[in-house]
């Protein structure tokens, strides 16, 4: 079988390591087999970025936004191929998977015409005689490390904006997903880029982190992964000889949804399946957490159990499977782990949480979403991020005490609120400590133009996406100019 290999310096270059990328659908199932960077290779990467770097920056931005432009097409015009790699690679329902796409190619788009806008400000100075300009510049070469469970859409997030602003890149897509990535990598190196400007390589984090976070050359690292993993970058970036990289760190949730009394229980039952289930709960934006009132909560829980037998657990490539499979033995290991600590702690699991082993004859990581009622918020069920398909019913007092369960937890990327009163959608909007807020609609789920991250242990740095996006991906120079 061919090795798709890695891209240094405008080449396709050979590695000593291939890995297989098997389907989590059906573990028969290769999709390809993918090469492993040597640590020396990922030097040559960064080497390589830093020397191309000035040129793209002294690119003009039309030619930036075309070449944007052009990757962004191209992943459109190729939705439907892309989609069915990512499914088979990563097991998300193909009409996830499409829409995955589809986001990414918005995305390229979006930053071309961010690359046309990045304007400056000018300011009278406090002295006569001077005027203070303010400029953004290229922050230089980027080191991007992504997670397995958006394999195109997070490589997007961070590469387009990378691109648009000036820098070079040196992109480490994670173990498990490596197909979609080096599809995205191939789109890129036929955008007309300066050789170098872009860089794959695919391999082990811990093996490829020193090169990626310790070389001098590396202006900034944007990851997206482990609560774990994240401190280690940071640590690295900081702990380096010579200057500190700058760092961007997106890491897990505890996702709470609060459903009130006044709640529409179809609105609320649909964000909590949506939120909790879809893409197998594989989402730091998942809803774990469902904190329900008394009014509300046994016509929720009731209402949730019909609609959870309704779900087809299945290949990611049949049209009719609404729940693909764990992305590989591992996390399918963690989450039964999971679904045994509730057990012992005295949550009832009230549905789900089966292993499958096979589905229609195909070998794969199925499991059964699993639903937990009668647990508390002290539970580690409700405390520890499990990324699976795996949710926690918390019956809260009143709307006071749900809010702040919601609150009381060591993350904050995304919170939701059902409930038919403005006066509570107001109230939460205000006081939920998350990133993002969602008012009768799923946590999981954003805009590719709106700004993306969390507080407290979820996040750390400047916002992702959107214009917020040259916050990470420039830096500002500050000119005092006597005339
Ligand atoms: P996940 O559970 O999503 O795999 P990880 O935090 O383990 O989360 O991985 C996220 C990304 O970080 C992956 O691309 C992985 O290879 C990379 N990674 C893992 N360990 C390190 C490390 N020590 N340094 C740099 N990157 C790492």
């Amino acid at each position: 079988m061919q090795v798709h290999r890695n891209h240094i310096a405008g080449d396709w270059v050979d590695s000593p390591d291939a890995a297989a990328n098997t389907n989590p659908s059906d573990t028969r199932d290769v999709v390809g087999r993918y090469a492993r960077a040597s640590q020396a290779q990922a030097l040559d990467a960064v080497a390589a970025a830093a020397a191309a770097q000035p040129r793209w920056a002294a690119s003009t931005p039309q030619q930036r936004a075309d070449a944007l432009d052009g990757i962004g097409r191209e992943i459109a015009d190729r939705q439907e191929e892309l989609a069915d790699l990512l499914a088979r690679e990563e097991g998300k329902p193909l009409a996830e998977a499409r829409a995955e796409v589809l986001r990414a190619s918005h995305i390229f788009r979006f930053f071309a015409g961010e690359a046309m806008r990045l304007g400056g400000e000018l300011l009278p100075s406090t002295r006569a005689g001077l005027t203070v300009e303010i400029t953004r510049e290229p922050v230089g070469v980027v080191s991007i490390i992504t997670p397995w469970n958006f394999p195109i859409a997070i490589p997007a997030w961070k590469i387009a904006p990378a691109l648009a602003f000036g820098n070079a890149v040196v992109f480490k897509p994670a173990e498990l997903v490596p197909g979609s990535a080096w599809a995205l990598a191939e789109i890129i190196s036929r955008a007309g880029l300066p050789a170098g400007t872009f860089n794959l390589v695919m391999g082990r984090g811990r093996e490829l982190g020193d090169a990626l976070l310790g070389h001098p050359g590396v202006a900034a690292v944007s990851f997206t992964g482990s609560e774990a993993t994240g401190r280690k970058v940071a640590q690295a970036c900081i702990g380096r000889p010579g200057p500190m990289a700058k760092f961007q760190l997106e890491m897990g949730g505890k996702n709470p949804l609060v459903v009130l009394d006044d709640a529409d229980l179809d609105v609320a039952v649909a964000c909590a399946i949506n939120g909790a289930f879809f893409s197998t709960g594989q989402r730091c934006t998942a809803s774990s957490r469902l904190i329900v009132t008394p009014g509300i909560h046994d016509r929720f829980v009731a209402a949730m159990l019909a609609r959870l037998q309704t779900l087809v657990v299945g290949d990611a490539r049949d049209p009719r499977t609404t729940i693909g499979p764990v992305v590989d033995a591992t996390q399918l290991r963690q989450d039964c782990d999971y679904i045994d600590i509730g057990r012992s702690e005295g949550a009832r699991l009230a549905f789900g949480g089966e292993a499958l082993g096979q589905v229609a004859g195909r070998p794969g990581h199925y499991l059964q979403p699993a639903l937990f009622v009668d647990t508390d918020n002290t539970m580690r069920i409700n405390r520890e991020e499990i990324f699976g398909p795996v949710a926690a019913v918390i019956r809260a007092r009143d709307a006071d005490e749900a809010l702040a369960l919601a609150n009381d937890t060591a993350f904050g990327l995304s919170s939701g609120v059902c409930t038919t009163s403005l006066k509570q959608a107001a109230h939460f909007k205000r006081h939920l400590q998350a990133g993002m807020v969602m008012v009768n609609a799923p946590t999981a789920g954003v805009d590719p133009h709106a700004p993306f991250g969390g507080r407290k242990g979820s996040s750390h740095g400047p916002r992702e996406q959107g214009r917020y996006a040259a916050e990470f991906y420039t830096t500002v120079k500050t000119a005092y100019v006597a005339a």
